[in-house]
């Protein structure tokens, strides 16, 4: 229960009562209630994408390089010593941060190779659920599912046990072919199990690759683009313009949403580069531009392919907009709203307003990245 006095919700600025979760506008405080003067109130934050069972391991081996290929050696070295506890742990400790920054709904991939992984999240997405918290697990195979004996057995076994979504990362198989197959195979398992499909895609600056338009055809064609997310999609900032704008128009066309991963992937291409140097960020002003849903996740917190990060999404967008060039009011709001907007896509819609930022609105969110006070479970 909580009063508003002149907030800020979308672009209307009102009086507002919350009410057993449900917004009500208008009205006068309850006596004893607590009220809020200005500021803006929003929906709770949503993660499309990041990895929680690597969160917190990068002080256990840095990443000296700070290269992809390091951290995936990191990951392999350090997956093996895993246990449930240690895994779960660290999954709390990075969730309580999330909840801290009005964050309630966490889509997590989970490598494959590590069944210990798999297990412990999917028993704590149960005790989250009565916590208020959604936690959605993509069954992600790191290392691919055709380069070694046992990867696409691992893989089914973790859809099987019950994971939301299927992955995969078609870019990082033997060849071409075998990625396109990865890809079909996925929705293949996705179909038979139900589930949704999340796909780590064309995470390269080789603009050669040629998944994600593989990814948008099978949606369209099985007519599921909107149980389809693409993350990275970094390959689509080095293709050449036109290639570019058909590929963009295809993802529009297939309802797949592409998530952005700007603090990662800013750090992680652009590394065969000498200068000029690109940036690692996919074509979010273009997607925009085409009608397409992009969402805006941080990836990593703390492991072993990025160092930094708190699991405060505001960060990543705030990154988005600079490696972007989104500057203007506009493409600013838009970027700021995403993250309780189209980030919730995956989760099958933004749940009510619950969320208030002691600020005028997204513009400033942005520039003060302020701490949220979470009214009510999401
Ligand atoms: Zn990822």
């Amino acid at each position: 229960m909580a009063f508003f006095r002149q907030v800020r919700v979308q672009d209307n600025v009102v009086d507002a009562s919350l009410r057993d979760g449900v917004l009500v506008l208008g009205g006068a405080p309850r006596p004893g209630e607590p009220v809020y003067e200005g500021g803006l109130l929003t929906p709770p934050l949503a993660e499309p994408h990041v990895h929680l069972d690597a969160t917190l391991l990068g002080e256990r081996r840095p990443n000296q390089s700070g290269t992809l290929r390091e951290g995936i050696a990191n990951w392999a070295a350090l997956r093996p010593e895993l246990t449930g506890d240690d895994v779960i742990a660290r999954a709390r400790s990075t969730i309580a941060r999330y909840r801290a920054y009005g964050c309630t709904r966490i889509r997590t991939h989970v490598d494959t190779g590590c069944p210990v992984a798999v297990e412990a999240l999917i028993s704590l997405r149960a005790t989250l659920r009565d916590e208020g918290t959604t936690l959605q697990i993509v069954a992600f195979p790191q290392e691919g599912i055709f380069r070694a004996p046992g990867r696409r057995e691992a893989w089914e076994w973790a859809v099987a046990a019950g994971c939301d979504a299927v992955g995969a990362i078609p870019h990082f198989e033997r060849t071409t072919e075998e990625g396109w197959a990865s890809v079909r195979l996925a929705f293949d398992l996705a179909e038979k199990h139900g589930l949704l499909l999340d796909f780590h895609c064309d995470e390269t600056d080789d603009p050669g690759t040629r998944n994600l338009e593989v990814v948008c055809a099978e949606a369209i064609d099985r007519g599921v683009g909107g149980r389809v997310v693409a993350g990275h999609c970094t390959a689509l900032h080095s293709y050449s313009n036109p290639y570019a704008a058909k590929v963009v128009e295809l993802v529009a066309t297939s309802g797949v949403q592409v998530v952005a991963n700007p603090l990662d992937n800013v750090v992680l291409q652009g590394r065969y580069d000498s200068y000029p140097r690109r940036r690692g960020m996919t074509r979010v002003d273009a997607l925009w531009a085409a009608g397409a849903t992009v969402g805006i996740g941080h990836d990593s917190v703390q492991d072993p392919w990025y160092p930094l990060g708190t699991a405060n999404l505001v960060d990543a967008a705030y990154m988005l907009v600079h490696v972007g060039q989104l500057m203007s009011r506009a493409e600013m709001t838009r970027a700021v709203r995403t993250l309780w907007t189209e980030n919730h896509l995956p989760f099958g819609g933004a749940p009510p307003p619950c969320v208030w930022w002691p600020v005028a609105d997204e513009v400033a969110l942005l520039r003060e990245r302020p701490m949220p006070t979470l009214l009510a479970p999401g």
